[in-house]
């Protein structure tokens, strides 16, 4: 837990209610800290669909002490496994490669939000919703927002952008992928043939990719749930929707038959979400009273499944970096002292492999296929991967103070 701040009280305006700023926030409150969070919502919502909480996420829920009731809606996920469309294997990736007990989360982006959310509430942490950030400035030491409205808000010690990967406080727009995914979330049938605990894919070259995350059940009464997800490029969107969901549910199916159910279960195009992503860093992410965490700092592809565990590193690190700094400006550079390194290797590990899952050209699927594969399957290739996939790859816990959860004691807490 991040310890009180010898800066004594400090009053930070955070904004976005994404996981970087609701795990910021709470962090701040419990540090002595005054926070107001800003959201553009009426009333703050969670965006997506499912997500990956890997081992580097769950240590800093689990530090939070909200680890054990966010896990009880997710679905324990022991391993990545991706095949080809003929049926060859061209991913498998279990964490057991990590340790014998080590596993990952799939769970609805609700959930995650849900738990967050909930105890922000309960911490009694100011939220001021329907509030559209545009810029913000330096006014008499201390930082203002500035609203779409034209209103300003009055003067904060700090401000946390959190508002994701387009923010507006932001000065960087560039770096749209070509490729994005329809996403949605679909419930599982007891005779659905797929593993619950695994995310399956399946490739036709790069260019195709199907996938079925298990995300638990958001609802304890409910049912259980996976988020599918479908690659397309940015350009064919429209032609996508043209083209009629039956036809294309049928193009779906010949890359993977197994699909048909719950693919039936997709009723209108409007019941896949389309999300484009962009790939970015921003190579100074403090200034004057302001720090950039999560998205706004650096967003990629979701291709490894890290974005939501590096924006609660990015928010427990602020919060550590607060607590050690004498003066905000330096809490915020040993912050990014303590982040950028695995930043900077997630950024770059993340641009070599999304190519190998989305692109349309030949050489990256050979590339995956024949060399990759087989690399991983031996040692130290399988150990690597399993590095990589969980976060883990270049150490982010330990200068944070930070561990991995007690994974027997978590499995207890995920219900079967
Ligand atoms: C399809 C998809 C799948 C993904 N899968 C995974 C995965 O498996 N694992 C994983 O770790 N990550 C995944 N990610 C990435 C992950 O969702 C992001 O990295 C994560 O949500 C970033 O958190 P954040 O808090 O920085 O930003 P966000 O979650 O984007 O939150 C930003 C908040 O700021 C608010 N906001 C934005 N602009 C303004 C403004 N101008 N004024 C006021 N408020 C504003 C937004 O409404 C939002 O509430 C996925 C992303 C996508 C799109």
């Amino acid at each position: 837990m991040a310890t009180a701040s010898r800066l004594g009280t400090l009053s930070i305006a955070i904004a976005g209610c994404g996981p970087a700023g609701l795990a910021a926030a709470l962090l701040f409150q419990r540090a002595g800290h005054a926070v107001t969070l800003f959201e553009r919502f009426d009333a703050p919502r969670p965006v997506g669909s499912g997500l990956m909480l890997q081992p580097t996420g769950m240590a800093v829920l689990d530090a939070m002490g909200l680890l054990p009731q966010i896990a009880r809606h997710g679905a324990r996920i022991d391993g990545l496994l991706g095949h080809e469309e003929h049926g060859r294997t061209a991913l498998d990736s279990p964490y057991r490669q990590l340790s014998s007990t080590a596993f990952g989360i799939g769970i609805h982006r609700a959930s995650l939000f849900g738990e967050l959310y909930d105890a922000v509430c309960e911490a009694g942490i100011a939220i001021r919703t329907s509030h559209e950030i545009a810029a913000s400035q330096i006014r008499a030491d201390k930082r203002l927002l500035c609203f779409a409205d034209g209103s300003t808000s009055e003067g904060f010690d700090l401000l946390v952008d959190a508002t994701g990967w387009n923010s507006a406080l932001g000065n960087r727009h560039d770096g749209l992928l070509d490729f994005g995914a329809l996403w949605a979330t679909l419930p599982l049938d007891s005779d659905d043939p797929f593993a619950g605990n695994l995310l399956e894919q399946r490739y036709r070259r790069a260019a195709h990719m199907a996938g079925v995350l298990p995300t638990g059940r958001r609802d304890p009464e409910g049912p259980r749930e996976v988020s599918f997800f479908w690659s397309l490029r940015g350009d064919r969107y429209d032609e996508w929707r043209a083209t009629g969901l039956d036809a294309w549910k049928a193009e779906v199916q010949t890359l993977w038959p197994d699909l048909e159910g719950l693919l039936q279960r997709i009723e209108s195009v409007d019941a896949l979400t389309f999300a484009r992503y962009a790939h970015r860093t921003t190579p100074r992410p403090h200034g004057e009273r302001l720090i950039r965490i999560g998205d706004a700092w650096h967003c990629a592809s979701p291709q490894l499944g890290q974005g939501a565990n590096m924006a609660l590193l990015d928010a427990w690190g602020l919060a550590r970096g607060l607590a050690e700094g004498r003066s905000v400006a330096e809490g915020l550079r040993l912050t990014v002292a303590w982040r950028s390194d695995h930043v900077r290797l997630y950024q770059a590990v993340t641009r070599f492999f999304t190519p190998l899952y989305q692109s349309d050209a030949a050489l990256p699927s050979i590339l995956r296929d024949r060399v990759l594969m087989p690399l991983s399957r031996i040692w130290p290739g399988n150990h690597l991967q399993a590095r990589i996939m969980s976060g883990l790859l270049g150490w982010p816990l330990a200068s944070l103070g930070l561990r991995e959860p007690d994974y027997r004691a978590l499995a207890r807490a995920i219900p079967a």
